[in-house]
């Protein structure tokens, strides 16, 4: 039997009363562009971050770009990302004309390594991206120390609900870093049905320039201060995120139950490296990731007994077409190369039954001969 990677359509099923009134509510209230829907999830989000303002956007890339904005990084300006993340990250940069500068990751975590990220800024340097991948929150505290008062972006997309102890306290990301951006696209695990995205700070006055810059520059209608974008968050999706919210925790919780599963599972295996969580986070695994170096041996087995994957990712971003002109080459970022030739990750979706986790179990041991 196949175990799809992902099936949006079950927990779907499983809110259907709460979603047909959240679609009921925004066509009877015939205002579809930001509104009191949106102003609703805003708040019920910076309750659920602890955050004090959350601004939504049309989707998690325009998140970053406007954040980037915001601090009038531009043409000249020097943005270090991570080597090894979704490519909305680097996207974001050059959108603003600046140069993504990549800093390698951890190998352990795949998260931004902060040693390597203190020796990668110069005085070219006008901010730092860091990304909590996979579901576990980048060393924030770290990263913070390690970018030498260069504002930190936490590019939360992955990891909505995770959360880290720095210094004895409980810390949700997007609040660690005081700006931060969120994705909603479907398959992050708070997903709407189309493209969402948020910026979250504690900052009264970026606040109030992240209002202006979605909004065609704008608080005011018809009266415009800056040069601004058009990228909202809509009634439809808000009242869908405003459903599923109060949902998050245990759809988390059945996650770190799925990947504890098969931690166990594998556990017997020299073969898999599983995935490492660092002590001081609560992963809310987006993604499962196991490392393996028969890699794609042991793809083309899943696949051929139907069991669900994915390789995030499988190009490192310095060696996409797009980014060419940064004149990067093979050899340039060992660890996201090495990373894209042997990650996989498997269904970890809190829907899954039982017996479809032992399905991929069965799977994944019977490649390695156990
Ligand atoms: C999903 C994602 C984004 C934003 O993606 P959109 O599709 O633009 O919403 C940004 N960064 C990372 C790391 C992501 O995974």
């Amino acid at each position: 039997m196949a175990v799809s990677f992902l099936n949006l359509g079950r927990l779907h099923q499983e809110i259907r009363p709460a979603l047909d009134q959240a679609y009921k509510r925004v066509m009877d209230s015939g205002w579809f562009i930001t509104g009191p829907e949106v102003q609703a999830f805003e708040s019920e989000f910076a309750t659920f971050s602890g955050v004090k303002h959350c601004v939504g956007v049309g989707n998690g890339l325009d998140a970053l770009v406007l954040l980037l904005r915001a601090y009038g990084i531009g043409p000249g300006d020097e943005v270090l990302v991570p080597s090894n993340t979704f490519i909305a990250t680097w996207l974001a940069v050059s959108q603003c004309g600046a140069t993504p500068v990549p800093v390698e990751p951890d190998p352990q975590t795949h998260n931004m390594d902060p040693a390597g990220l203190e020796a990668a800024v110069t005085p070219r340097t006008k901010a730092v991206i860091a990304v909590d991948l996979f579901g576990q929150m980048a060393p924030i505290e770290q990263v913070m120390e390690a970018a030498q008062g260069c504002p930190v972006i936490e590019d939360a997309a992955q990891s909505i609900g995770a959360s880290r102890v720095i210094d004895g306290a409980r810390v949700m990301a997007g609040q660690a870093a005081a700006i931060g951006t969120f994705s909603f696209f479907p398959s992050k695990n708070l997903g709407g049905y189309g493209d969402g995205g948020m910026m979250v700070t504690q900052d009264d006055a970026l606040f109030e320039t992240l209002m202006k810059l979605r909004t065609h520059g704008s608080r005011r209608t018809y009266y415009h201060e800056i040069v601004g974008y058009n990228s909202r968050l809509d009634s439809l999706q808000a009242a869908v995120l405003s459903a599923k919210l109060p949902h998050l925790k245990a759809w988390s919780a059945a996650r770190r139950r799925n990947a504890a599963y098969y931690d166990a599972a594998f556990a017997d295996i020299g073969e898999i490296t599983a995935p490492y969580i660092d002590a001081a986070n609560e992963s809310i695994y987006n993604q499962y990731t196991i490392r393996v170096s028969a890699r794609d041996a042991l793809q083309a087995h899943l696949k051929a007994l139907g069991i669900g994957n994915a390789i995030y990712y499988p190009l490192p971003l310095h060696l996409q077409p797009c980014f060419a002109h940064l004149g990067s080459r093979e050899g340039a970022f060992p660890e996201s190369e090495r990373a894209a030739r042997e990650v996989l990750s498997l269904p970890v979706f809190p829907e899954l039954r039982p017996g479809q986790l032992d399905e991929v179990i069965d799977a994944v041991r019977s490649f390695f001969g156990r």
